[in-house]
């Protein structure tokens, strides 16, 4: 079990919690809009939390995903 960040960018509006929360996942591009540094948390499993539950918009999602393992 791992877990995925995604962002919904038709919702984003470009406050830049995430990118000011969470360094270490996202980043920002020259026009402020946010992307991620990698999908996987890893070891910053409560900054990708925080990041989805201070995001204005609701655009972030951390989901369980299963890895299929055959
Ligand atoms: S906190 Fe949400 S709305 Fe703001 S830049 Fe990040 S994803 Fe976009």
């Amino acid at each position: 079990m791992s877990l995925r960040i995604t962002i919904d960018h038709d919702r984003c509006t470009g406050h830049g919690r995430c990118y000011m929360l969470a360094p270490e996942l996202f980043d920002a591009d020259d026009e402020g809009r946010p992307f991620l540094l990698d999908a996987d948390p890893g070891d910053h499993p409560a900054e990708a939390r925080s990041a989805a539950e201070n995001c204005p918009e609701g655009a972030i999602t951390v989901s369980e995903s299963v890895r299929s393992g055959s």
